[in-house]
């Protein structure tokens, strides 16, 4: 059992580390005062930083410099420790290192069969890519974090249903500490992106915020007051489940008309097939496989079943946005997957729906965006999981 002191020494070395993270290198003095830690405290918890390699210092360009007077300063030393992250989608593993700002690095992917390979078998070919990962790392690998397609464990050990990927009850955390030898922890791809992006991402601080996520379902994660929204046994927020259309068509959870039946990425490549014909591959209009992109494109140039199509898809995303907004009031929603990537007008298409099914003064309070933390989006997000035990915990 750590003493009082202890646990005082630790509380102030973590402040000093987030602070650092959060607002860039300054000096020690502007620290202590931020801190509201003496000069003594400060020396000492510095000391210790130093001693262990986690903060350099020397001249700062950060804040608290005065024009023409170099100032000296502590500055986090980002690339001192490590994490791996690890975003398990829907037949595709991503992963890679990254430093103490969440900044990834050696991303590499791989495949797997849904239908054929068992999920054990899923779980030790990730222990074996982050075993190559960790080798880089060596002694500075802190752990590492996994982001799951559902549901974690209240422990944040297992994956305990994926819907879409037909599994159910999955143990990550056991075989790939076994594997590495360091802590490994599990949550919901989706509430890591979210708390991604509240740590690491270009988000001013909006709080309340709201991720959501529309890939092969739609996911969504929530944080609150700084931290990630985990209510109940399960914490999860399944947006992607609400109903939005009546008598629709049946979704992978058991139910019918759910939202991620009419908005996600299989819906939308058959909307863009029918309407637009099979996409030609080196085609004319330059669009990718996008089908948000294809299905805009023609709507820009005229095709009015286009048009109406992404209507559609924009009024029944804003009739799920709009309960989310109703309950839980957020400043920000970003909206990430394939609407990452989607062309302007597909944004204003959302934001004009969703204010005409918000409530008054809430629809005004929230923004509606895109995702900041580009492709790597979830191996960013375990990784910020993984920190968040370092930056809070440790
Ligand atoms: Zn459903």
């Amino acid at each position: 059992m750590p003493t009082p002191v202890q646990d005082v020494r630790r509380l102030h070395r973590r402040l000093v580390l987030r602070t650092l993270r959060d607002h860039g290198p300054q000096p020690r003095a502007d620290l202590a005062r931020r801190l509201g830690l003496s000069p003594t405290t400060m020396t000492k918890v510095v000391a210790q930083l130093l001693d262990e390699g986690l903060v350099s210092e020397g001249a700062t360009d950060g804040p608290g410099t005065r024009v023409g007077r170099p100032s000296t300063g502590i500055r986090l030393r980002a690339g001192a420790r490590q994490v791996i992250g690890v975003q398990v989608g829907a037949g595709t593993v991503r992963l890679g290192l990254c430093d103490l700002k969440a900044r990834a690095r050696d991303v590499r992917s791989f495949g797997f069969d849904l239908a054929g390979e068992p999920p054990e078998q899923v779980v030790a070919r990730i222990a074996d890519a982050a075993a190559a990962l960790a080798g880089q790392a060596g002694d500075r690998l802190l752990g590492i974090g996994v982001a799951a397609p559902g549901p974690v464990d209240p422990g944040q050990r297992r994956n305990v249903l994926s819907v879409n990927l037909g599994w159910r009850d999955v143990a990550f955390a056991d075989p790939l500490e076994r594997a590495l030898g360091v802590p490994a922890v599990v949550d919901h791809n989706v509430r890591a992106m979210a708390l991604a992006e509240t740590r690491y991402g270009d988000t001013g601080g909006a709080d309340p915020l709201l991720y959501v996520y529309v890939r092969t379902g739609v996911g969504a994660g929530v944080v609150i007051g700084g931290q990630p929204f985990r209510s109940g046994t399960h914490g999860v927020t399944e947006l992607g489940h609400l109903k939005v259309v009546e008598r629709g068509r049946p979704c992978a959870c058991g139910s019918t008309g759910c939202l991620e039946t009419v908005v996600a990425e299989p819906y939308l490549a058959e909307q863009a097939r029918a309407l637009l014909g099979p996409l030609i591959t080196g085609g004319h209009s330059g669009d990718g496989a996008d089908p948000l992109a294809r299905l805009a494109s023609a709507a820009a140039e005229g095709d009015g079943r286009a048009d109406a199509a992404l209507d559609e898809v924009a009024g029944h995303l804003a009739t799920g946005l709009a309960s989310a907004v109703n309950l839980l009031n957020p400043a920000l929603i970003l909206l990430g997957g394939a609407f990452r990537t989607a062309p302007e007008p597909i944004f204003d298409r959302v934001r004009q729906a969703l204010r005409a099914r918000a409530f008054p003064v809430l629809r005004d309070a929230v923004q509606v965006r895109r995702a900041t933390l580009g492709p790597d989006a979830g191996v960013i997000g375990s990784a910020a999981v993984a920190l968040d035990r370092f930056f809070y915990d440790a």
